[in-house]
């Protein structure tokens, strides 16, 4: 029988402090080690729960050296709560490092269901939830941002990005240039908190909302697009025509055509004869 310990992945409060439960305030409390991405941050939760593991820090500019020692710790019988500073661990958060090289060698990780804003801010949305996409933050750069946000257009799905105070205005801004009015925004703030607000409209509405009052664009946010598929069957996508143009580059015609079509669910003569077209163009 193997004597390494257990990595428990344990999340925590988006802002409730309520939100945490009874099985993962046990685990915190019988631990050998929590590692927290800030334990500053995180001695407030554990304090407010009384509870006196030692803890560790791991975070982005630390974790591929903290990982190693947190894994000799495992295989010495150790136990281990990984936490972050709000919600679940991983999700836009460090702890990817750890616990790939924890799985690499063959050690016991435990996941434990709990807060985490995308999930929350997506059940209570009324958008799609059938088939959604998490892009986490998205580039400062404006055009990286911007090719992003067209990318969305007829994906037929709910896209949801996470988004800083200091950057909402920007984000949004950017949403109303390069976002269609059909394009529905859901724009979730402060959850679980005092101030929670969902608000909805197309880009320029929550443009003009954000714009209203300068207390609007304090807080966290979750932001959830919806771009509705309107493209009747054989129509083209300005994407799929940007791949088959790329494949043409390098391949010939026929080949290229056939990859767009399979990629994108269309047929392959359709893209052949537009294929035909641009190189005419
Ligand atoms: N691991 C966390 C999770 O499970 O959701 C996310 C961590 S990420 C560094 C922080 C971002 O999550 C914030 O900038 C915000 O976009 C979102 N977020 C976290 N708490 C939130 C809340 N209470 N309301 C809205 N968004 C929140």
């Amino acid at each position: 029988m193997s004597m390494s310990g257990t990595l428990f992945i344990v999340p925590t409060p988006i802002g409730n402090l309520s939100d945490i439960s009874s099985r993962a305030l046990q685990i915190l409390n019988d631990v050998d080690i929590i590692a927290a991405e800030d334990t500053r941050h995180s001695g407030r939760l554990l304090s407010h729960y009384a509870i006196q593991t030692a803890t560790l820090s791991l975070h982005d500019h630390n974790e591929s050296a903290r990982a190693q020692q947190l894994i000799e710790k495992l295989k010495q019988g150790k136990s281990i709560a990984l936490i972050s500073d709000a919600g679940t661990p991983l999700i836009s958060d460090p702890g990817y490092v750890f616990v790939r090289e924890c799985r690499l060698a063959k050690l016991h990780v435990v996941a434990l269901p709990g807060p985490c804003a995308l999930t929350t801010a997506l059940s209570a949305s009324g958008l799609p939830t059938d088939r959604f996409t998490f892009r986490g933050f998205l580039p400062i750069k404006q055009m990286a941002k911007g090719d992003i946000l067209q990318s969305l257009s007829n994906s037929g799905t709910t896209t949801i990005f996470y988004e800083a105070p200091r950057r909402i205005r920007d984000t949004i801004e950017a949403c109303s240039k390069y976002l269609q009015t059909n394009h529905q925004i859901v724009l979730a703030k402060e959850l679980t908190k005092t101030f929670e607000t969902f608000k909805y409209g197309c880009a320029d509405e929550i443009l003009a909302w954000l714009d209203a009052d300068p207390v609007h664009q304090k807080g966290e946010f979750v932001i959830m697009i919806y771009c509705p598929n309107n493209l009747q069957k054989g129509d083209v996508s300005p994407e799929a025509i940007a791949l088959l143009k790329s494949l043409a580059e390098e391949l010939p015609l026929k080949k290229a055509a056939a990859i767009t079509a399979k990629h994108y669910g269309l047929k392959k003569n359709t893209l052949y004869n537009l294929g035909l077209d641009l190189k005419g163009d």
